[in-house]
């Protein structure tokens, strides 16, 4: 055949198959049709469709060819055989010789042993493989470079119409993938449990015409839409200016894609074989993703996902559709999305009952925001943003990081008695939510809450926090585009005190780098950005924005009391040298005639293990200090905090670390120094516990964490906490949490 007769006939295939779409016939009947006419048109003795039954089972829906009793009877699992080859890889076998091939598995109920020659061809849609499509042969061929890409155009129609429902029939067998219930592991970034339906931050474009009439005008379409993309994307350059490099270069890449013209004439060809403009863009996506998801090199990966994000415009451009497409939000939104901005998260605020990310990190910036509102987050959940739709029932597991979509009615019920016994948990708590934490031996330990945003501070309350242990205002930069001024800076510092109403507040310091990078600040290369140019580093060496801090918040504290901490003080001088910038600070306010704080205190996290060594001096001078459990854990066990292969490896109530913290305690003790532990631990009660029994009488938390940490220590005895930890050290154990967990259902 000539290469316009391939053409002549593929479209004149993919017509007919749009007439079998429109057709009134049920979905297995379609089904059938289909591969009749596809055996009918390439000239093969055999077509058959494999779709998904579930996760990992293909099975035989409709064949041309092969025995009719073996449909919905063969199934075989991912990798197995050679269309389970095609499914797990993700892409084509084509060969003479099918049963000489390693991974041929004979299927005696189908009679295809009589068959020798093999096409196997994904069904995929954006990267998401749904079925197979075969054709075999009795004679040994190899099927020509123009015959596999013209399976691939019909086997992309079929994967549109699987996604629009088309073979939902009154075959059950045939259940189409977006109706069943999956459940989808990632890995928890932010403890809660969550009922809702799903919202896509960015849905999916509905591909409802995949085979276009007239290539002619399909080409013209797709053109019109290159053409505005191009102006898009250098609209958004201009807008980007020169300053922003990093947002430069993506957009860049954006323009070297949009003018790329291998992309074009790929597209163009497809549309040629009878593709509409929209299915050919969504054809040559899904191609991308595939091979996304193969290549280990990070740079390229980013590239593809460029390429990704402008078909993705494109589909928008040629469709119409996109956030605008009318659909409303639930009113028990949960956020899915690949990944999102902490701005845009934050223009969503608490409106969300939960978060599940297809990307992400546990400590992006997304990650601090979605913490800093309580919501339950998961990251890392593979294929969700393919497999949810907008409305989609759908329950989020924060604790274990699981998502539920469309679950069905044993797991829901299941899952609403844990939503309920953590309500009436929180009932309990706000009960006792004024009471001091006093433990029964008469010990007082002080219960303050961790902050970032306004939103932050109406928790003061309701959890009955003493004051804010720390406020962590790098979230106010992170969550901006540009350097916020500093009048900004010192209003919303003023506007914290007021809410705090009196209350204890300790700011900290910008403590940006290392996962917090700011989306208006050049970004440093580091090899280890956790030990690199980060917190009171970069505040040491370009002092301008840390100036700026400072004298914002003297001018918020208004003559009232101000608490200011540096974050990741490694060593004495480091903290002299920040202490000496808020003394000038202070000059500069007195000469300009401004009221200076009533009381000022000034002090440091200890994050690093080097400042529990600190000279006595340090101690003796420091205004307080806080350990930063989260940084100082991961620094003792040399174990990233980011990385879930070691994060948990190391337990807080190891010996050895119970030790270096009893230490500090111990130098605080000397020289009077008060000293408060906020990191995560602080806010899980058996960890709690053991630091209060250590003597850290001041703990800062999540607000949430506030009652569940409380009532334990109301019914705790720390002499007796403080024994268990000495003898577990004594008998050598590595951890205590045993001896405790033992020692408290004992007293229950
Ligand atoms: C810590 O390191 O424990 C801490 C509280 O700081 P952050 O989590 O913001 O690094
Ligand atoms: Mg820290």
């Amino acid at each position: 055949m000539t290469p316009d007769r391939f053409e002549t006939e593929s479209r004149k295939l993919l017509r007919r198959l749009r007439d079998v779409m429109a057709s009134e016939a049920a979905g297995q009947a379609r089904l059938d049709m289909i591969t009749h006419l596809i055996a009918d048109s390439m000239g093969t003795e055999v077509c058959s469709v494999y779709l998904f039954r579930d996760e990992d089972t293909l099975e035989l829906c409709a064949t041309e060819g092969l025995k009719p009793e073996a449909v919905h009877k063969t199934r075989m699992r991912l990798g197995e055989g050679l269309v389970g080859r095609v499914a797990r890889t993700g892409s084509a076998v084509n060969t003479p010789n099918a049963p000489a091939e390693p991974n041929f598995r004979y299927m005696p109920e189908t009679g295809e042993e009589r068959y020798s020659s093999f096409l196997g061809i994904p069904i995929q849609r954006l990267g998401q493989v749904l079925g197979v499509l075969v054709v075999q042969s009795r004679d040994a061929r190899t099927y020509s470079a123009d015959e596999v890409y013209g399976l691939e155009v019909v086997a992309m129609v079929i994967a549109e119409m699987t996604e629009l429902g088309a073979f939902v029939g009154e075959e059950k067998a045939l259940a189409r993938l977006h109706q069943q219930s999956v459940m989808i592991k990632g890995t928890a970034a932010q403890e809660g449990a969550a009922e809702g339906h799903v919202w896509l931050h960015e849905p999916r474009v509905v591909v409802t015409n995949p085979v276009a009439e007239d290539p002619t005008r399909e080409t013209e379409r797709l053109h019109t839409a290159v053409e505005r993309l191009r102006g898009d994307v250098d609209r958004m350059l201009e807008m980007a200016g020169t300053t922003d490099k990093d947002h430069r270069q993506v957009l860049e890449t954006y323009r070297m894609f949009a003018n790329s013209k291998g992309w074009i004439r790929r597209m163009e060809g497809d549309i040629s074989r009878g593709l509409s403009a929209e299915a050919a863009v969504e054809k040559e996506q899904s191609e991308a993703r595939t091979r996304m998801m193969r290549v280990a090199d990070a740079y390229l990966r980013e590239r593809l996902s460029d390429l990704d994000d402008l078909s993705n415009r494109l589909l928008r451009l040629l469709t119409g559709q996109g956030q605008a497409t009318g659909a409303e939000m639930p009113g028990d939104p949960i956020l899915i999305a690949r990944n999102i901005g902490p701005g845009e998260l934050l223009e969503y605020g608490r409106t969300l009952r939960g978060i599940v990310l297809e990307d992400g990190s546990v400590g992006s910036h997304a990650a601090v925001i979605a913490r800093a509102l309580a919501i339950p987050l998961i990251v890392h959940a593979e294929r969700i943003t393919t497999e949810a739709l907008n409305g989609d029932h759908i329950l989020v597991d924060g604790d274990r990081g699981a998502a539920h979509l469309r679950p069905d009615e044993t797991v829901a019920t299941a899952f609403r008695d844990k939503i309920a016994m953590q309500a009436q948990a929180q009932k309990r708590y706000s009960s006792i939510r004024h009471e001091p934490a006093v433990t029964r031996d008469g010990q007082r330990v002080t219960l303050m809450m961790n902050a970032g945003l306004m939103a932050d501070l109406p928790s003061l309350d309701s959890s009955g926090a003493e004051g804010v242990g720390l406020f962590r205002t790098e979230l106010q930069f992170l969550v901006r585009n540009q350097m916020p001024r500093r009048s900004e800076l010192s209003a919303l510092y003023a506007r914290v005190l007021e809410s705090a109403g009196g209350k204890r507040v300790v700011f900290r310091t910008l403590d940006i780098g290392s996962d917090k990078v700011l989306p208006y600040m050049k970004a440093t290369d580091e090899p280890n950005p956790a030990l690199g140019w980060r917190a009171i580093r970069v505040g040491l060496d370009k002092p301008g924005v840390l100036r700026m801090q400072l004298q914002a918040l003297l001018r918020a504290a208004a003559g009232g009391p101000l608490t200011i901490m540096f974050p990741f003080v490694a060593q004495f001088e480091e903290y002299r040298a920040a202490k000496a910038e808020v003394d000038k600070a202070i000059e500069r306010e007195k000469i300009l005639g401004h009221p200076l704080p009533s009381s000022l205190e000034v002090g440091a996290m200890l994050e690093t293990p080097s400042l529990a060594f600190a000279p006595q001096k340090f101690f003796d001078e420091v205004g307080f200090l806080s350990i930063g459990g989260n940084d100082l854990k991961q620094f003792f066990f040399a174990a990233d905090r980011e990385n879930e292969r070691v994060r948990r490896r190391y337990d807080t109530l190891n010996v050895s670390f119970l030790g270096i913290l009893e230490q500090i305690v111990r130098r605080c003790e000397e020289s009077d120094t008060p000293l408060s532990f906020c990191g995560e631990d602080a806010g899980r009660p058996l960890e709690a516990l053991c630091l209060a029994a250590i003597g850290l009488r001041t703990l800062s938390m999540r607000p949430a964490s506030i009652g569940p940490v409380k009532s334990l220590l109301l019914r705790s005895d720390l002499g007796q906490v403080a024994d268990i930890i000495a003898e577990a050290r004594e008998t050598g154990e590595q951890s205590v949490r045993p001896a405790i967990l033992k020692y408290l259902r004992d007293t229950d």
